[in-house]
């Protein structure tokens, strides 16, 4: 079996030397003067099934900024989807630019026309910056769009499968650790508390989890300690903070030689992309520390789970049950790591890559 190469910080200044490193199979750019539309759609491996991932909106800095995002969050989704089970292969799209003052219909439907070019090879849904309703304009152009809002034929935000996924991934930590799953109690804090966050807060409040949260937006918090008794924690706190799990459910790239020392917990669960800034050193720092980290593209895979069902007719508990498989699947993941004494981020690598191995010679459409 083939080890996939892991990802350094930041994609090689040569395009065809990132995709060939990391075996991404295409990279589209559209432009279009009119809309102002710019975006980049990656596609990593279709082994599995077309490509799947969503589209993020975003303020890039650079455009290697954004190309590099889409590398990385491409091959996530290869990972992920493999893991999951599920019959797609990774790909995902950025768009460049401010979503709350440049996106417009007529830019998502131009997006969408680029979409449809591609002829179902990538499909797309949202991802941050993008809205459930913004998929209706997207689908004006094709028929390569997910996650739509349920009364417009789709299966609705993925968010709280997702949110669903993670409770059940911090579940398996906890039984890990405890020999029980249960969360009564636990001190968990939530890092970020928008779609996934919020619905996470939900399930742990139910389990009588003593819950903490922080998010950078504070009527988004005082909403959330509204609606779960969760306690409201400083900035200053979240990394260093005594608990029993905690939850990054904000942006990537939160693990890091800054924060990793600070932490104070048992364990790291959460639903944020790529929350290790570097996928090997973080790792292992994580694991010399003795904090059991529950893959990222491991646990988060619910929302993924529920857009790629539409494709094959969408069922909400067939979405459900997939999801549910997430705990034993990171039970599982913990064994192997302990086993072949690697992290459990590169135990969830190896297990998404044995998967397209094993399937990749089989597949008829190939
Ligand atoms: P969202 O935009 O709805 O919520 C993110 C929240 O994090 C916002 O409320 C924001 O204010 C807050 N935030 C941003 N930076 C922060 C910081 N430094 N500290 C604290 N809070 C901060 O996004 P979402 O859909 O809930 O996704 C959250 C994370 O989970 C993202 O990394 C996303 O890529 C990942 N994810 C989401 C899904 C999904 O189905 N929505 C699926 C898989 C992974």
């Amino acid at each position: 079996m083939s080890d996939l190469p892991l990802f350094e910080k930041t994609a090689s200044p040569s395009l065809f030397d990132s995709m060939q490193t990391f075996d991404h199979e295409m990279i589209v750019h559209c432009n279009d003067n009119k809309t102002g539309l710019r975006a980049i759609v990656a596609v990593h491996n279709t082994t599995l099934g077309p490509a799947m991932g969503g589209t993020r909106m975003w303020t890039y800095a650079s455009e290697a900024e954004a190309v590099t995002d889409a590398l990385r969050l491409s091959r996530g989704m290869t990972l992920k989807n493999a893991l999951a089970g599920i019959n797609v292969g990774g790909g995902k799209a950025v768009i460049m630019g401010d979503a709350r003052t440049q996106k417009t219909e007529a830019l998502l439907r131009r997006f969408g026309q680029f979409i449809n070019n591609l002829n179902g090879k990538y499909y797309t849904a949202e991802d941050v910056g993008m809205t459930s309703e913004d998929m209706i304009h997207v689908h004006h152009e094709t028929p390569f769009v997910t996650g739509m809002p349920v009364y417009a034929g789709g299966s609705g935000d993925p968010g709280s499968m997702t949110a669903y996924g993670v409770y059940l991934g911090i579940k398996a930590s906890v039984k890990q650790l405890t020999g029980s799953d249960s969360l009564s109690g636990k001190k968990i804090l939530i890092q970020g508390v928008g779609s996934v966050g919020a619905d996470l807060a939900e399930h742990l409040a139910k389990e009588n989890a003593k819950l903490f949260i922080y998010d950078i937006y504070p009527s988004v918090m005082q909403k959330v300690a509204a609606q779960t008794g969760a306690t409201i924690v400083e900035e200053e706190d979240v990394y260093s903070m005594e608990l029993d799990v905690f939850a990054p459910c904000a942006l990537g790239a939160g693990l890091n030689p800054e924060t990793i020392p600070q932490l104070n917990c048992a364990i790291v669960a959460g639903s944020a992309n790529n929350q290790l800034l570097d996928e090997i050193s973080d790792a292992i720092a994580l694991s010399e520390r003795g904090i059991l980290y529950a893959p990222d593209f491991l646990v988060n895979a619910g929302g993924i789970i529920n857009v790629s069902l539409e494709l094959e007719g969408y069922n909400y508990e067939r979405a459900k049950r997939l999801t549910e498989k997430i705990y034993d699947r990171t039970l599982e993941n913990f064994a192997i790591a302990s086993e072949k004494k690697i992290t459990t981020h590169h135990a969830a690598l190896k297990m998404a890559q044995s998967r397209i191995d094993a399937l990749g010679h089989n597949l008829l459409y190939r």
